[in-house]
């Protein structure tokens, strides 16, 4: 019998993860591994906050996919995918066509717009490399405007942040560390600059423990940050935001706005006659589509219940790599000719958000609250702990964030 190809469509955590347990499960004879991923490089979402406040440098969340996968057994094409024909089990690629016997699909989230005027146009998103360092370098690119300007510009040095879920707070703490030195670098005084947070729900980071939350406004008003909670963004336009807030709108001048406001699945899922919601397929027990036998869906384009609190999995990064883990012992025993399936089983570490550098908050084993210190070196254990196991020591000194005890 011919070996099955199996295409992994996406190299995020889901799909990266998927492939580097293949490599090692499968014997060589097992099946044809291919892996499209868009870049030549797997990188860090969960860093983008940094990157797109100048915080971190990109290339210190890119590690390139020849570092980590074996291109003897496994075939990494570097293109786009446009679409996926489930029936007829193949993948339209801007440079070509695949087939397919077992599919995994990982092509991770797109940002929620909701319809929102102007947003595509005139707001920024943090989503990937690219976006993070045009956020980056719009930003440091207003400050430098600033004291050329004939006229006083107070919306060069406004920036508005689009909702407080953790990518909001995450982000707000890294351009509240970074804003001082842009002052310093651009002769600019720091009373100057405006960094207002938007906010349509009742509170920060809603669902969270309130204690934390409490604690992590607190902490980011003492850095400067205003936040305007039950407050809504109805339009983005070329001069600022229009916002709402008990039937009464304003505008808010501002040249940066970054919206990180909810996300979806990859539209391409969407697109491609999968049954989803939002770009998500709802994937059974075993993480395959529901009409589909031979095809996963891993990571932010699948969507999963949790028996426990009987509402879905939250997109995240911890949830997709056990989603690829899961998939690679799955696909091993498909491909060994067993169709008993193990079902995923969600085994939470907990979830840590920081507030910038060495300042963070966090709930660990069910319970247990972290702030400060602690919580911030509990963050960058988290993420040296993915690189091992993505890539082993070499990895992890070579990417990981040593500076933990600094
Ligand atoms: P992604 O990481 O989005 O990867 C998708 C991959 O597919 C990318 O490599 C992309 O280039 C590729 N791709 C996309 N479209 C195409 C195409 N058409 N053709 C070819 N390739 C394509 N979660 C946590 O658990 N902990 C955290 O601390 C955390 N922090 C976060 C911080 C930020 C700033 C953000 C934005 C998110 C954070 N998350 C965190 C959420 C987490 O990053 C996502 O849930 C996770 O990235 C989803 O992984 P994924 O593999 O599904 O997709
Ligand atoms: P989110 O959906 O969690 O939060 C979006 C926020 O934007 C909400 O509070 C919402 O009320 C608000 N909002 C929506 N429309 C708005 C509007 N028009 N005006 C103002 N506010 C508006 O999205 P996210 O923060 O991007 O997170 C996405 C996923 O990534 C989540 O699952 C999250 O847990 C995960 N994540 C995890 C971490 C971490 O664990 N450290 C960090 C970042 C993201």
């Amino acid at each position: 019998m011919s070996r099955p190809n199996i295409v992994v469509l996406g190299a995020g955590y889901g799909g990266i993860m998927t492939t580097v347990r293949l490599q090692k499960e499968l014997k060589a004879n097992d099946a044809n591994i291919t892996l499209v991923n868009k870049n030549d490089y797997h990188y860090q979402t969960t860093w983008l906050h940094e990157i797109s406040a100048g915080t971190l440098h990109h290339d210190r969340a890119r590690i390139p996919i020849g570092d980590l996968i074996d291109f003897n057994r496994v075939n990494f094409i570097q293109d786009t995918v446009l679409s996926i024909d489930p029936e007829g089990q193949r993948v339209q690629l801007e440079e070509g066509e695949l087939t397919y016997d077992y599919l995994v699909i990982g092509l991770g989230f797109e940002t929620a717009t909701f319809g929102i005027e102007g947003l595509l146009e005139h707001a920024h998103s943090i989503t990937n490399i690219n976006s993070s360092r045009l956020i980056r370098e719009e930003i440091e690119s207003n400050f430098a405007k600033y004291n050329n300007e004939p006229e006083e510009r107070d919306d060069l040095l406004t920036i508005v942040v689009g909702g407080a879920g953790f990518t909001g707070i995450e982000f707000l703490g890294e351009i509240a560390n970074r804003v001082p030195e842009l002052c310093e670098e651009y002769d600019i005084p720091r009373e100057k600059v405006r960094i207002i947070n938007v906010e349509a729900g009742p509170t920060a980071l809603a669902g969270f423990d309130p204690e934390l939350v409490e604690y992590a406004m607190n902490r980011l008003e003492e850095k400067g940050v205003e936040f305007r909670i039950s407050t809504m963004i109805k339009k983005v336009t070329e001069d600022g935001i229009v916002v709402e807030k008990d039937d009464e709108q304003e505008m808010i001048p501002s040249r940066n706005v970054v919206w990180a406001a909810g996300v979806t699945g990859n539209s391409i899922v969407g697109e491609s006659g999968f049954e989803v919601n939002r770009n998500k397929v709802p994937v059974r027990e075993d993480l395959r589509a529901p009409e589909y036998d031979n095809v996963f869906v891993v990571g932010d384009c699948a969507v999963l219940m949790n028996p426990e609190t009987e509402r879905p999995y939250p997109p995240t990064a911890q949830i997709a790599i056990q989603m690829a883990e899961l998939t690679a012992r799955n696909l091993k025993q498909v491909v060994h000719g067993n169709n008993e399936l193990e079902p995923f089983e969600f085994d939470n570490k907990g979830t840590v958000a920081s507030l910038g550098n060495t300042d963070a908050i966090g709930v660990i084993f069910g319970d247990r609250k972290l702030f400060g210190r602690s919580a911030s070196i509990m963050k960058k254990v988290i993420d040296n702990r993915y690189l091992l196991k993505l890539g082993g020591v070499g990895l992890f000194l070579k990417k990981g964030k040593l500076d933990m005890y600094h």
